[in-house]
């Protein structure tokens, strides 16, 4: 339209001039939404005041001709400009539910039923008697409390009570401690984000169904420490001259798990608030580069259920059981002998820039060029839910439980729960 009113005119008054002085005049009261109408009606006045001034046109000498031109123009807007911002909308809403592309050696299925076992680690039990689960362990050593979690709180609540709350700090601390040995560096993140964050991270628009909402605020509680971790960067160039940064965090999750009812009741297993000690990885995007990060961070998962002494697998996601943002993912399952089965404990994902490009995290490549990141993450642990495996898996006959050498220091040197 500007060039379409350009041609006609020879010496048009900049429109910018006429916004700049709409912007001077626009009081520090008004609305960004006021201050860009008063831009819009000063730059249409501008066209409407040049037509009637039209002496110095060139191509059309007739100001009527001019002013007819405006006017249609004008209506043209009018009648466009709510259409194009409507089709913007539509399009954000669609582009943001388009998933992220998936590696090649992600195996193909619909569910977990898919998922494909890698390798097996650690003796699975063979017991001699006959086993509790993490229920009456629990019961038997008071070391929690889900009646009382559900009076207060309702349903998937619990209170940990003494050596269960020793026990749940001194696993987050072992693995916290074991990210910082490896040069990740620390942080203690909010657990209260705007919704954009959500967004940025793409757990927003598809996991908003899991997500608690503070009433009438624009403030969500995390399920995981990933969305404050990864946004930390929003809207940033970072420095990757060094290598990639790796943070991690201690928080608690918040989780609605919309979904599971019925699933998952008895215990500790599937609860809507628990401890995680996470580790996410901001990285030059170079696949084999994250591809090597994503094993490292899988290992270091590894380590800490090899130092707890526990039996586990580790699985390739498939795609049906993969989230929208994720490009690669292995599931780390744990073996609990209550279930007789091994049950999810870490989720390590590879997302590539998908996360990048929505909360715009850049870096500069050696050429100089700007490039979005890969971002990576893993549960190093995540608690109560860990508790379950340590406590079937190290009880003995009489119904104590060994402690493993490597969390002891963080227990006082106990040796056992007797
Ligand atoms: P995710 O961030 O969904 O990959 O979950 C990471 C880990 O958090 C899982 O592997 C579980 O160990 C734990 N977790 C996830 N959801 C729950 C829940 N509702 N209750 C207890 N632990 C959970």
């Amino acid at each position: 339209l500007t060039r379409q009113i350009g041609t006609q005119m020879k010496k048009p008054q900049t429109n910018a001039t006429t916004a700049n002085t709409a912007m001077t005049e626009a009081t520090s009261t008004n609305t960004p939404a006021e201050v860009q109408q008063q831009v819009a009606n000063a730059e249409r006045g501008q066209v409407d005041h040049s037509a009637e001034q039209a002496t110095t046109v060139e191509t059309a000498n007739d100001p009527e001709q001019l002013r007819l031109l405006v006017k249609d123009i004008n209506e043209q807007l009018q009648r466009l400009e709510p259409e194009a911002e409507q089709l913007q909308q539509q399009y954000h809403t669609w582009m943001n539910l388009v998933p992220n592309i998936v590696s090649p050696d992600t195996p193909d299925g619909q569910s977990d039923a898919d998922n494909v076992v890698l390798k097996q680690c650690g003796a699975v039990p063979d017991f001699t008697f006959p086993i509790r689960d993490h229920v009456e362990l629990g019961e038997m050593h008071s070391l929690f409390d889900t009646t009382r979690g559900v009076k207060v709180s309702g349903s998937r609540q619990y209170y940990l009570t003494g050596v269960g709350v020793l026990l749940h700090r001194a696993v987050q601390q072992l693995a916290f401690d074991l990210l910082l040995d490896k040069g990740y560096t620390p942080l203690e993140v909010p657990m209260m984000v705007r919704s954009a964050a959500l967004q940025n991270t793409g757990f927003f628009p598809l996991g908003i169904d899991q997500t608690f909402k503070i009433e009438g605020e624009d403030h969500w509680l995390t399920g995981t420490s990933e969305v404050a971790l990864v946004s930390y960067y929003q809207n940033e160039i970072v420095d990757l001259s060094e290598g990639a940064i790796k943070l991690a965090a201690a928080s608690q999750s918040f989780r609605s798990e919309v979904g599971s009812a019925g699933k998952d009741v008895r215990g500790l297993y599937r609860v809507h608030q628990f401890a995680k000690v996470e580790q996410v990885i901001v990285c030059e995007a170079d696949p084999e580069h994250s591809e090597q990060i994503h094993q490292e961070i899988t290992n270091n998962a590894e380590q800490l259920l090899q130092l707890l002494e526990l039996p586990y697998q580790v699985v390739a996601v498939c795609i049906g059981d993969m989230s929208q943002k994720t490009y690669k993912q292995y599931d780390i399952e744990t073996w609990m002998p209550g279930r007789q089965a091994y049950g999810e404990t870490h989720s390590s994902s590879n997302l590539h820039d998908f996360q990048a490009r929505r909360a715009n995290i850049r870096y500069r490549t050696g050429d100089g060029e700007l490039r979005y990141c890969h971002t990576l993450n893993n549960t190093a642990v995540a608690s109560p839910r860990i508790l379950i495996p340590l406590l079937e898996n190290h009880q003995q006959e009489d119904g104590s439980i060994y402690i493993p050498v490597a969390l002891r220091p963080y227990l006082n040197g106990l040796e056992q729960i007797e």
